[in-house]
């Protein structure tokens, strides 16, 4: 068992019913053990930059976990899987993508898990989501999420009105 720890999940989803799949995605982590969820960000739409088919619908979840950043990792992989995700080809359009895009302090570089997330302070439906719920958060080895916003400007992405509950 270690410490509790801050982490950040960047949740995707471009089939299906992607807002009920976030959702109910974001209710799987917080059963995950010793996690919970502690803010969910608005829903966030986007074309596709990488990958083909409809808009993807992208969000951001704090949670606290005494899960180990590699144990976050395997977790959230199995959500995915439950949630049918397939492969058939790279970049092929996915039911649910869960990303590990930090863990408390940590910096970690390896093959299989790259924490921060390599890629996030290049995507606009990753740091408007962040920092709707974070907006003070620094990515460690980067300084504040903050200064990126200028780069991702000129990308396309809308923040969906609250569905009605
Ligand atoms: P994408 O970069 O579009 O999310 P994938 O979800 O297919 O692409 O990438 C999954 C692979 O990325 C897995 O093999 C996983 O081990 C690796 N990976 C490395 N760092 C991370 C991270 N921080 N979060 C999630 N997966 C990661
Ligand atoms: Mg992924």
């Amino acid at each position: 068992m270690i410490a509790r720890q801050t982490a950040y999940v960047g949740l995707g989803a471009n089939l299906g019913s992607p807002a009920q799949a976030l959702q109910q995605a974001a209710q799987a982590i917080g059963r995950l053990p010793s996690t919970s969820v502690t803010a969910v960000s608005s829903l966030y739409s986007s074309a596709p930059v990488d990958a083909t088919g409809d808009d993807f619908v992208n969000a951001v979840a704090r949670l606290e976990t005494a899960l180990t950043a590699h144990e976050l990792l395997h977790e959230l992989q199995a959500i995915e899987l439950a949630f049918g995700r397939e492969r058939p080809f790279r970049n092929a359009p996915r039911t649910l993508d869960l990303d590990l895009l930090l863990y408390g302090g940590a910096t970690i570089d390896e093959r299989e898990l790259q924490v921060p997330h390599p890629r996030m302070k290049e995507r606009a439906f990753v740091l408007l989501p962040l920092l709707e719920i974070a907006p003070g958060i620094t990515i460690p080895g980067h300084g504040s999420a903050r200064q990126f916003l200028p780069l991702v400007r000129d990308q396309s992405i809308r923040k969906m009105p609250a569905a009605a509950t």
